[in-house]
């Protein structure tokens, strides 16, 4: 195994992974724990500090560049690496294909500058909140109620489409010790079980939204549309009215409630809406800013790290339909970095054959070799997050960190920020601003607040301030309410795709070794003679997959569960090939967590 070098006793950490917690962690002695002293997180963090941390020394570590050979992948000098990756961007159409691997605001945004200089088309990150953000945006005119601490003062606690055991830990261990607390998910995950679990139908959030206003209309609240004029809403969510009553009662006796709308249920055919009409239930009750939902960057200049005087470009693509876009392209050149694409699109099977066109050019950065460096021909080594210094804002809080540099990182291995800028050197591109150090840039993000780097890496943390809170209500159309209602039939499951325990996307599942199981239920499971950690085949008219399922009832019947983001070969289905890379028709975000499969016994 690598050892790592420490350069100083101690150093200041904030992880930067697509999370809404964004813990501050000391690096001492080798070990990576929780900042007591972090406002927010207060010393704790889940269990992926300490994978990130074997990352470092994993073995598995691309320290080296790899360049394509017709014999397989071979070891070149970082100089000729970057030589041939500048050779083919300034010969090629080049497209940006980026993402969240790292949240560093520098990591995340400062490179974009040069490819939007080799007039690579922008790249709209449509994947994850888009459609929530944009209905709130409609709905309230703001996405942002209150941060997720607001749970510590709350007397009731909704959680609406979340699994916070794993993707919000300080989030599931305040609700804990909060007083109610409902969860609504067609899942028994563990943070259902944790507390009284409200099972509702997949899709089935806009109709149990419209119960609940229901309820609250007959007690008196006002509510401006008939909800009676929708029908029998109960067969539709899945959820009793006895409950949706209970719900609604406990709402309007609460002196401080608090709802925690979830990522997961916004990205379905009606996710849009659904996130609509939650954050409308909490302004017919007075309450309307006791939802978290999303936090943006606000006081931080991002623009000024992303395009710093220059225009964005009038050509997009969406990540969404990435796979669907690039299809067919030849004479291109990629550069991923910050994402596994390969991996985590839907559709990808169309993305490895565009990659693999042998008059396409795919340049990899990354500090393994994901599924989208086994297919690329240039590979560049990459900086682990401990090893150089940036800026992370969170989206579930308010405290912007500094993260320091606290490992030396393999000689050959560059942060974005590096790549970009060697690439420029390279390709003998005049402009100033492709030259920024990352200190300037810093100085560019926060010239709107009373900071700089100055202040931050003397400090570490500094409180945000707060951004708009929402105004009136503005009630969607009946008609388009009527849209969202009913969900498409095709097919006879419903495939539902979180994300795991302890990954982040694809992050991580190198390190975990870990395959998921099909979740079905027993009732499923004794009609299609399947028997537990059996092999089972699911498909679907887009690709097909062989998993082991696992027969339980914390999945409802007509509901297969499996988790996105193991590691397989490029080559091999991955269970994003079942999904079609589409967006929803309001809000305009993705459908990725779901589609509908047939499943078989397997072989
Ligand atoms: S993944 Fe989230 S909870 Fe875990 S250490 Fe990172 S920021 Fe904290």
């Amino acid at each position: 195994m690598r050892s790592f070098v420490i350069i100083c006793g101690m150093s200041y950490h904030v992880c930067p992974r697509d999370c809404y917690d964004s813990c501050g962690m000391i690096l001492q002695n080798g070990r990576l724990v929780g900042d007591s002293n972090h406002p927010f997180t207060s010393g704790f963090t889940c269990g992926k500090a300490a994978l990130s941390l074997r990352q470092v020394s994993d073995p598995e570590r691309i320290t080296k560049a790899l360049v394509r050979t017709k014999k397989g992948f071979e070891k070149i000098s970082i100089d000729k690496a970057i030589s041939i990756a500048a050779e083919k961007l300034s010969s090629n159409k080049v497209y940006r294909i980026d993402y969240s691997g790292h949240m560093g605001l520098l990591s995340r945004f400062f490179h974009q500058r040069l490819l939007r200089r080799l007039g690579a088309p922008e790249l709209v990150w449509d994947i994850c909140s888009t459609a929530g953000d944009v209905a709130l945006m409609d709905g309230i005119g703001s996405i942002w109620g209150c941060d997720i601490d607001a749970i510590k003062d709350s007397d009731l606690v909704i959680i609406w489409g979340a699994n916070v055991a794993y993707s919000s830990i300080h989030a599931y261990t305040w609700a804990k010790q909060a007083g109610e607390v409902f969860v609504i998910d067609p899942v028994k995950t563990p943070t259902a079980e944790s507390f009284f679990h409200v099972p509702v139908n997949p899709g089935g959030d806009v109709a149990l939204s419209l119960q609940i206003l229901r309820e609250l209309d007959a007690m008196g609240y006002e509510v401006p549309f008939c909800v009676d004029d929708f029908g029998n809403l109960e067969h539709i969510s899945g959820v009793s009215s006895e409950t949706a009553h209970l719900l609604a009662s406990k709402l309007a006796n609460s002196s401080r409630p608090f709802v925690f709308i979830g990522y997961g249920f916004q990205r379905q055919w009606n996710g849009a809406m659904a996130v609509r009409l939650v954050a409308s239930i909490l302004s017919v009750i007075d309450q309307p800013d006791r939802f978290y939902f999303d936090r943006p960057y606000h006081g931080i200049d991002v623009d000024y790290i992303r395009l710093k005087g220059q225009e964005p470009s009038k050509e997009t693509l969406s990540w969404t339909l990435l796979s669907k876009q690039l299809k067919g392209l030849t004479d291109a050149t990629f550069l991923v970095l910050n994402a596994n694409p390969v991996n985590t699109l839907p559709g990808r099977r169309q993305l490895v054959e565009t990659f693999q066109n042998s008059r396409n050019t795919v340049i990899v950065h990354d500090m393994f070799m994901t599924e989208s460096a086994q297919v690329a021909d240039v590979v560049l080594p990459a900086k682990h997050y401990l090893e150089f210094e940036d800026l992370v804002a969170s989206y579930g809080h308010r405290f912007l960190a500094f993260n320091e540099k606290g490992l030396e990182p393999p000689p050959d291995a560059m942060s974005n920020m590096e790549l970009a800028r060697e690439l420029a050197r390279q390709l003998k591109l005049q402009q100033s601003e492709l030259y920024e150090t990352d200190r300037e840039v810093i100085n560019g993000a926060l010239r709107n607040l009373d900071i700089d780097y100055e202040f931050m890496k003397e400090h570490k943390i500094y409180r945000l301030p707060d951004p708009a809170k929402p105004g009136p209500v503005n009630w969607p159309e009946i008609a388009q309410i009527r849209r969202s209602l009913y969900k498409p039939v095709e097919g006879s499951y419903m495939l539902l795709t979180p994300v795991g325990r302890l990954r982040i996307h694809s992050q991580y599942a190198n390190v975990l070794q870990e395959v998921p199981l099909l979740e079905i239920n027993p009732k499923d499971a004794q009609k299609l003679s399947i028997s537990d950690k059996e092999h089972v085949n699911i498909k679907n008219n887009r690709g097909s997959l062989d998993v082991v399922c696992k027969v339980t009832d914390k999945v409802p019947p007509g509901v297969v569960r499996l988790e996105h983001g193991f590691w397989t070969d490029a080559e091999k289905p991955n269970v994003n090939d079942l999904v079609e890379p589409t967006l929803q028709e309001y809000g305009g975000g993705s459908q990725i967590m779901w589609t509908f499969v047939n499943v078989e016994k397997g072989e």
